[in-house]
């Protein structure tokens, strides 16, 4: 197995995901199977229970794992599936420490930091490595390991000193470091000085990289470079320029342009693995794909416009793969992605007493757009101006989608409307509503009490109740189709068949056929919601299906992509 550490100096938040993710990418298109490791040094077990204004989205996985969301552009890029311990955090280590004490594990000796705790840390990253996570069920060959956070935080040390040992553990041609660095440009001027003190400190904890990516806002200048090599005591070869780019999906041809792979392929001498011919072309075929979807969305020039109408707006983190799903959607409808943000609230009738000009300029907004769309989110803030959203979206002919908050407020706004039951809301936000009255009720199986991994969470299968449904249609004609799931509460079912009958109809139901995961307005362009979250399994070859129907039918393409299109079969990727 080798392993490519991606860590980051100067400050957090500069790419260094969309770098792991890039390297990744790029050493599968030499035909090499790669998987991936975040290491989160934070205290919590997950993120489940972190706001996601305050740290972006929480990425669900298969298996129902909450995780931090550079899990999801790792398996957007690479096309893999990871599991909840492909994410370690310092919670996480420590209470498997702990817990082993507890037991006696360690025979009377002091249990600690190093070496028990670092030790803990590499014998999680060996094993972890190793899980398949392609469809060839096969072991991977490399291993991409995130650090998150900055190199020298105190959070971070143990991990940076379990990786200082690990490069001895596994050898020198199987361990490799890339550094992500900020070159920030003061007056014009490239500065090399946060860098140098960022590679200082690395140095200094007995890590030693191998490429210095740095980041900056220009191209950086031959001279900056080679200041860069002289003073970290690295070769020119060894830096790595990535300059802002107008769109992410470039910066694996910008790390091929500086002969990424070459480099890699030396310094693990990833030549002595043995690549097949077919593997190999595979590896090839990926890359041409990936330059040809990226580089023609460039040359797009019509435009689609989405409204995302949600409540963590501020922090466009929040919805990462959200936004990545629409992307995907976009670039297969070779359109331009227009996202229209609007702050739920600002819809809300309260807002136009406080600030007029806001509430107007938020129904401007958004009724400017071609297609709206209400994603996930807890509490009750916001809700009504999202219903307002699907009120306007069902009237108006306006295709919509709404996923898991966005399907039950669009069933609260239907009940209310159509069916009548005109107080109808969430037990979510009105718990005392009766099971008569409540179009959205408290799942009977979840914890009241635990908050941390309680939810309905992770893969479970939605079987489809009819052939007239365009999600099925879209999906591939499939009778069933899984994908992930987040929520406590679901549609009542004391309601379904009244709803029915007024023209909502639930296409899609779990096995039991009790629960209700998509429905389809009749007689409207595209009016869907999805119980589950759709964006945690969309990829960049292989678009989330019932955002590519939203945007296909906000473009006035949905017949068009929904009568075959061919999409990139898992496969074939
Ligand atoms: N708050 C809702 C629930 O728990 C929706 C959850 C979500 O959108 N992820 O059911």
């Amino acid at each position: 197995m080798k392993y490519v550490v991606v860590s980051g100096g100067v400050i957090s938040g500069i790419g260094k995901g969309v770098l792991a993710s890039s390297t990744g990418l790029l050493l599968k298109t030499l035909g090499l199977k790669v998987t991936a490791i975040k290491i989160d040094p934070y205290m919590n077990i997950d993120a489940g229970t972190m706001s996601p204004l305050e740290h972006g989205e929480v990425f669900v996985l298969n298996d129902g794992g909450e995780s931090d969301l550079d899990l999801g552009n790792y398996e957007r890029y690479m096309n893999i599936t990871l599991t909840r311990d492909h994410n370690i955090t310092t919670g996480k280590v420590y209470s498997q420490v702990i817990e082993r004490e507890r037991k006696g594990d360690y025979l009377g000796k002091t249990v600690q930091v190093v070496p028990h705790l670092t030790n803990a840390i590499q014998d999680w990253i060996e094993r972890v490595s190793k899980i398949p996570v392609d469809d060839t069920g096969l072991e991977p060959d490399v291993c991409i390991i995130e650090l998150g956070g900055t190199v020298g935080d105190i959070e971070s040390a143990p991990f940076v000193e379990a990786l200082r040992q690990f490069q001895f553990r596994v050898g020198r041609d199987n361990f490799a470091l890339m550094h992500v660095s900020l070159v920030p440009v003061i007056h014009g001027e490239q500065k090399t000085k946060p860098t140098q003190a960022a590679i200082k400190d690395l140095r200094s904890l007995g890590l030693t990289p191998d490429v210095i990516a740095c980041r900056c806002s220009d191209k950086l200048e031959r001279p900056t470079i080679e200041k860069i090599s002289m003073f970290c005591h690295v070769g020119p070869d060894q830096v790595i320029a990535v300059h802002d780019l107008n769109s992410t999906y470039h910066v694996p041809l910008l790390l091929l342009e500086q002969k990424m792979t070459k480099y890699w392929t030396q310094r693990l001498r990833l030549d002595t693995l043995n690549i097949s011919e077919a593997d190999a072309s595979k590896g090839a075929d990926l890359l041409h794909r990936w330059r040809e979807l990226t580089t023609s969305y460039d040359r797009s020039y019509e435009t689609v416009k989405i409204a995302l109408v949600g409540k963590y707006t501020h922090l466009k983190d929040a919805y990462t793969s959200v936004i990545k799903s629409l992307e995907h959607s976009s670039m297969r409808c070779r359109r331009r992605l227009e996202i229209i943000w609007v702050e739920a609230t600002d819809l809300e009738p309260e807002a136009s007493e406080s600030d007029k000009i806001k509430f107007h300029k938020a129904w401007h907004d958004m009724c400017s757009a071609d297609g709206i769309l209400v994603p996930g989110g807890f509490g009750q803030r916001g809700t009504e101006g999202m219903m307002s959203a699907a009120k306007w979206a069902r009237e108006n002919n306006i295709p919509y989608l709404g996923v898991c908050l966005g399907f039950q407020v669009a069933s609260i706004e239907f009940v209310r409307s159509v069916v009548g039951i005109e107080h109808s809301n969430s037990q979510e936000f009105v718990p005392e509503l009766t099971e008569d009255e409540a179009t959205v009720v408290y799942m009977p199986e979840i914890d009241k009490e635990k908050l941390g991994g309680t939810m309905r969470l992770g893969l479970r299968p939605t079987v489809f109740q009819t052939d007239k449904s365009v999600l099925k249609k879209l999906y591939g004609n499939f009778d069933q189709i899984e994908e992930r799931h987040r929520h406590r509460y679901e549609i009542n079912p004391k309601l379904i068949s009244t709803i029915e009958a007024h023209g909502l109809k639930f296409v899609g139901r779990d096995e039991t056929g009790q629960r209700m995961e998509i429905f389809e307005l009749e007689n409207h362009p595209f009016f869907v919601g999805t119980q589950y979250h759709p964006e945690y399994m969309s990829k960049v070859l292989d678009p989330s299906k019932p955002f590519l129907g939203l945007v296909a039918a906000s473009a006035g393409m949905l017949d068009e992509i929904a009568n075959g299109a061919p999409s990139a079969s898992k496969t074939d990727f």
